[in-house]
């Protein structure tokens, strides 16, 4: 079985907390061991990543056991993992043969290391740290991955009622809820509020700009870039010749095709209170997975949890859910969605999804029941 943790994408995660979404393929006995695990660590995302490193060595461990060739199929499966955008990647690649498959994983890999030096905040020549440098002074000119990224950031903000909202930015820095541990007081947060205005962020298609429109604005897509990076390293494995595959940003988990034999790629939903417990399984084919959680990062005072998930609204961490897993065809609609059902919380939120095509949610309310969309009922596997 492999796991995968839920890590945060901008910073790190809390040492020794839940699983987000689990990956487990049972592969043939035969599969010879071998293959490549890396161990490529970047700390570009990440203050403090000697904690990912050990699990990544932990989880490293976990893998070899999957990965290889059949000798005599006509398929070959790789699994390798990186440490990428401040979290453990992992990339599994079907092909003809274990080169094909190896290179696109290599491919896949190379895909999230580009986006990640377009997206990331803590890289400060990126194209995102550009546009949160110009806060108020000027647009600025930007790929069209990172416009897509933002527009897709947007479209999740409409169609949560502003549940997403990734003119976040100051306010999370003001949380810093890894590094930082504080509580902002009422004063400091109402100081921030008019920085967390979605308005304000104008999006130029046609001169493919983006300016933020207030001095100290800043875009934080945290809540968004791990699933399109996903989406966008799949279409590089399949453009390397991968007939299937997954790549797995922890909780953002991408999958295509099937594996070798016809099988889906089963994928286990974390219990937001049950450390390393699986509340439920789901087999997945062309889709995408995401959760957010309350578990994966936060920290506790006088018995009160605080988490990484903000309500805009009120710029406290969001309080009507425990988890929220989103099933869809994109990465980036199902990360984006999944944080802000969060906030919407499980009533509306499951609303929501119900009204949406091609989506589907398994909800854990705050008082931890379970809610299932009426498309997954039939498709999900409790242990
Ligand atoms: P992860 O998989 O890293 O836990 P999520 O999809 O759960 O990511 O999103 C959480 C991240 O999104 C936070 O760490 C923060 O950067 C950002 N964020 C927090 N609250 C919001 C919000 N209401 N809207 C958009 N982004 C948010
Ligand atoms: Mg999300």
């Amino acid at each position: 079985m492999l796991e995968s943790q839920g890590l945060s994408w901008r910073s790190n995660h809390r040492g020794g907390s839940a699983l987000g979404l689990v990956l487990s393929y049972n592969l043939p006995p035969l599969w010879r061991r071998g293959g490549s695990e890396e161990r490529v660590h970047s700390n570009l995302f990440n203050q403090s990543f000697r904690i990912q490193t050990c699990l990544l060595t932990l989880l490293c461990s976990a893998l070899s056991s999957c990965v290889g060739v059949h000798p005599g199929q006509e398929s070959a499966v790789v699994t390798r993992a990186q440490m990428q955008m401040g979290t453990l990647v992992k990339i599994t690649a079907v092909a003809r043969s274990e080169s094909i498959a190896q290179a696109a994983a290599t491919a896949g890999f190379a895909e999230i290391r580009r986006l990640e030096e377009l997206l990331s905040t803590w890289i400060s020549t990126s194209e995102l740290s550009r546009v949160n440098a110009s806060a108020g002074v000027m647009p600025v000119h930007v790929s069209s991955e990172t416009l897509t990224v933002v527009q897709r950031a947007v479209q999740a903000a409409e169609t949560t009622d502003g549940g997403f909202n990734i003119a976040i930015g100051p306010a999370v820095d003001a949380w810093s809820v890894i590094e930082g541990q504080r509580i902002p007081t009422e004063s400091e947060l109402e100081a921030l509020r008019p920085l967390v205005d979605l308005q304000a962020v104008h999006v130029d298609v046609r001169e493919q700009t983006i300016y933020l429109g207030k001095a100290g604005m800043r875009i934080d897509v945290g809540g968004i870039g791990k699933g399109y990076a996903a989406d966008q390293a799949v279409e590089a494995l399949r453009r390397a010749g991968a007939v299937a595959g997954v790549v797995a940003l922890s909780g953002d988990i991408k999958t295509f095709g099937l594996l070798p034999g016809g099988k889906m790629f089963p994928v286990g939903i974390q219990h937001p209170r049950k450390d390393g417990t699986v509340l439920a399984w789901i087999d997945l084919q062309d889709e995408a997975i995401s959760t957010a959680g309350d578990y994966e990062r936060f920290f506790e005072r006088e018995g009160v949890r605080y988490h990484h998930i903000l309500d805009p609204r009120t710029l406290q961490p969001a309080r009507s859910c425990q988890s929220v897993t989103v099933i869809a065809r994109e990465g980036v609609w199902a990360d984006g969605l999944d944080t802000g059902i969060f906030v919407m919380g499980a009533k509306l939120g499951m609303q929501l999804v119900e009204a949406l095509s091609d989506v589907e949610a398994i909800i854990v309310d705050a008082e931890g029941r379970l809610l299932v969309s009426s498309g997954l009922k039939q498709r999900i596997r409790l242990p």
